[in-house]
């Protein structure tokens, strides 16, 4: 297992973020459910491209809940992502975009329904965020990570046979609405519909 340190000035970004733009939370599915059609768009284009080989299957999208463990999944079968894609894009990009754009736009409210705040906008329902990921890439190791919102993070190697991703959020005290069916099913009406691959939703009550 490796532990390691974001690199953003920030302590906490995410505290600030909260209590700022509070009303927008919602957007969390949005940027989740986009960062997964990417992923499985980014693999129809290598495919097409003849870079990956063999039969892709049905490219989909799942959104799991479960209320016994309070998680939401946000499963695609996508480009995934190897250990050094995810030390680049979650530690990096991720981090230092929402730092950029907390410091462009914190004293106005409201505004962040119209951006994306991309990735880092889990952490507005999730307590932890946890990724497991497995790369398109022949003999890529899966991975996990995990972080609870500060710079800190730790990463390690895991069993997971499918290609794609998970982004498991560990929901927030606050945030348990979102634990709802109804209000799950609410948002994908209000911001993930006609979009390139399928989206299924399911829930496990108890
Ligand atoms: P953006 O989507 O604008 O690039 P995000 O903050 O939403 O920014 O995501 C950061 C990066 O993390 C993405 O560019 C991508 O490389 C990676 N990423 C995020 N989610 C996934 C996913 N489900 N599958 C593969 N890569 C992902
Ligand atoms: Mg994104």
């Amino acid at each position: 297992m490796q532990k390691g340190n974001i690199a953003v000035q920030t302590e906490n970004i995410f505290p600030i973020i909260k209590r700022f733009l509070y009303s927008d939370h919602e957007i969390f599915l949005r940027e989740l459910v986009s960062n997964a059609v990417d992923a499985s768009n980014k693999l129809k284009a290598l495919s097409r491209r003849g870079e990956a080989k063999g039969e892709l299957g049905d490219l989909k999208i799942e959104i799991l809940i479960d209320k016994d463990a309070k998680t939401i999944t946000i499963r695609d079968n996508g480009i995934g992502m190897t250990e050094e894609e995810v030390k680049k894009y979650l530690n990096q990009v991720a981090f230092s975009s929402a730092q950029e754009f907390l410091e462009k736009y914190k004293d106005e409210t409201n505004i962040i329904g119209n951006f994306g705040l991309g990735f880092y906008s889990a952490f507005m329902v999730a307590a932890s965020v946890e990724v497991q990921t497995k790369s398109w890439q022949e003999g890529s190791a899966a991975v996990r990570w995990i972080c609870e919102g500060n710079p800190e993070y730790t990463l390690e190697n895991i069993e997971k046979d499918t290609r794609g991703t998970d982004v498991i959020l560990h929901v927030a005290e606050d945030s348990e609405e979102f634990l709802g069916n109804e209000r799950i099913e609410g948002l994908l009406e209000k911001y993930c519909k006609f979009l390139p691959v399928p989206i299924q939703f399911g829930s496990k009550d108890e």
